[in-house]
């Protein structure tokens, strides 16, 4: 292994371009007590509770977060409550007008937006950045959108030319969103955003181990100009938080895993309310005999080890054509091997640090238990302790089978098995193996021929030639899972019409629903079905 060993721990550079003028990485070995107090200060908690939160890169303390009591979980759903009330009359362009003086205000801050998900996350800089880069495409995207998504559209009534109907797009209140700790300050913000566009106020629950990250996006917003009382964020755990903005939501926005999705779900069926979850995945790349290899291998990489693998659309199988396996492999290994690895800010780390002990203790396991059983380590395969309390070697697995834990489990780390295939049918049902259908990739120089065989794969997204920037960064298309991976859609008119209600509105002109004057309902009865069957003749729906 030639991986290079980085400062661990190290705070990041300052580029040029405005920042917060309270917020200086270099000020100390963590973040400014000032600094974070300033953003803990925002979460609705009254109980004079605190936890302590440290960081992934060096095990120093971050922040001593309040804790929100079961009231301040209402008391933060009735201040939305209100703030709703008068956000919904407000019009549509005044609403984008945030979206669009935020989407600037990310860009500005991407350097301090940065910096706290690093020390929050462990990940390398390259892919904290890429957080507000997506935040940024989602609030330009839905803000220059916003007429096409909600406008009130006209749609054909029963009696042409008499019946006029409107569909309206209600907000459907105050949205509950529950989000995960990989993505900290997308995952707050990438459902948020749509949800207030289309008039709703929000109450968020970020995960306790990366507040800091999402209550900047909440100072943001609020710099952005959103009014007052649309975002609240409390704070606690999962177990005990997460359930009372069940119960308070009147739509709940879940991202996490498979298993919680699945409580949140029988929750909200109870209340009879709606609900989108993104959940795990177990994704496969297929590499067919007609790939470009090198570029394979370059996405294979990115699709395994991005945020060193705690991403939910990164591949964690891979399944390549008999006739390239051998080259394929040694170009993907030879790659994985010229990574950087480290915990700490520099951006010439490819891939950072696990978050915690607990992801350390699930990659050990899977990979333990896979050698254990008779997979071959082909790289990586070792925590290193050298670079970073968390850091996983980028890992290659062959002969993985089904008896292993990694074969069907999410791995949630930056461990992958390659798996040779000698049929493209053959290939096919073993990525639709397992129960996950969230994303997959494809490489292969034919296009018309990967876009048919992604339409055989079970999953929410496909990506031809890219690991999964292509459909991850395209707004304008849905993203979700299906199976185990998740219930409606992110992104796209999907993403933005969850938050609303329909209405539809008809207005009658002339005569109504009735027989004229002496027609008797028989008669009546039969000029119905004549009418019906003139429109079929016509061609009419
Ligand atoms: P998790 O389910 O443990 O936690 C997610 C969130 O749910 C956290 O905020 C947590 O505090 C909260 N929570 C915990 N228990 C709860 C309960 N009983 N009721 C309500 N909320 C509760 O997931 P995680 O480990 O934090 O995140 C990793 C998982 O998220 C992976 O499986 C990953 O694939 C998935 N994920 C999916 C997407 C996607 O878009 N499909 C994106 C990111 C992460």
């Amino acid at each position: 292994m030639s991986q290079q060993t980085t400062r661990s721990g190290a705070p990041g550079r300052l580029l040029d371009g405005p920042s917060d003028p309270e917020h200086d990485p270099t000020a100390s070995s963590a973040l400014e007590p000032g600094y974070v107090a300033s953003l803990t200060g925002r979460v609705v908690a009254t109980s004079g509770q605190t936890t302590a939160s440290t960081s992934p890169l060096n095990g120093e303390p971050l922040a001593d977060v309040p804790q929100s009591g079961e009231d301040d979980v209402v008391a933060a759903f009735d201040r939305a409550r209100t703030a709703q009330a008068a956000w919904a009359r407000t019009s549509l362009d005044e609403r984008a007008e945030v979206l669009l003086r935020l989407h600037d205000l990310v860009l500005d801050h991407e350097q301090e937006i940065t910096d706290v998900a690093v020390w929050e996350s462990g990940k390398a800089r390259k892919d904290a950045y890429l957080e507000a880069y997506h935040v940024a495409l989602t609030a330009r995207y839905y803000a220059r959108t916003a007429h096409r998504h909600l406008d009130t559209r006209r749609r054909s009534g029963v009696l042409p030319g008499a019946t006029r109907i409107d569909v309206n797009r209600v907000p459907k209140g105050v949205v509950g969103i529950i989000s995960p700790w990989n993505y900290p300050f997308t995952m707050a913000l990438c459902d948020g955003l749509p949800a207030l566009l289309a008039g709703n106020a929000v109450v968020i629950k970020p995960d306790a181990q990366t507040m800091l990250t999402a209550l900047l996006g909440a100072r943001l917003l609020e710099q952005a100009g959103l009014p007052e009382g649309l975002w609240q964020v409390v704070a606690g755990p999962g177990s005990r938080v997460g359930p009372s903005i069940v119960e308070k939501a009147d739509y709940v926005c879940f991202t996490g895993s498979t298993a919680t999705g699945r409580s949140v779900a029988r929750g909200c069926a109870d209340r009879l309310i709606g609900c989108s979850l993104e959940l795990g995945g177990k994704n496969p790349i297929l590499v067919l005999r007609d790939a470009d290899i090198e570029r394979a291998a370059e996405g294979a990489v990115r699709a395994t080890y991005s945020n060193a693998g705690q991403l939910c659309v990164s591949t964690e199988r891979m399944l390549v054509a008999d006739e390239i396996y051998d080259r394929f492999v040694e170009r993907f290994v030879a790659r994985t091997e010229a990574m950087t690895l480290g915990a700490g800010h520099d951006w010439a780390i490819d891939m950072g640090s696990l978050i915690s002990q607990d992801q350390l203790d699930t990659v050990t396991a899977h990979v333990e238990d896979a050698v254990a059983k008779g997979a071959t380590v082909l790289t990586g395969g070792r925590a290193r302790p050298d670079l970073g309390r968390y850091v996983y070697e980028p890992t290659i697995l062959e002969g993985v089978t089904e008896d292993m834990l990694c074969h069907g489990q999410e791995t949630f780390g930056p461990v992958i098995s390659v798996q040779r295939f000698r049929s493209e049918t053959r290939a096919i049902a073993k990525a639709n193996e397992g129960s996950y259908g969230l994303n997959a990739a494809i490489y292969s120089q034919d296009g018309r021929r990967a876009r048919a065989i992604a339409r055989e794969i079970r999953c929410g997204t496909v990506n031809i030639n890219e690991a999964y920037g292509a459909t991850f960064a395209s707004i304008d298309a849905p993203m979700g899972g299906m199976r185990q991976s998740g219930l409606g859609r992110r992104q796209g008119e999907e993403g933005i019409h969850r938050f609303t209600e329909t209405q539809s509105v008809g207005t009658q002109r002339g005569h109504g629903f009735h027989p004229l004057p002496g027609m008797s309902n028989e008669r009546f009865a039969r000029t119905l079905s004549l009418s019906a069957r003139l429109m079929n003749r016509l061609g009419r729906a």
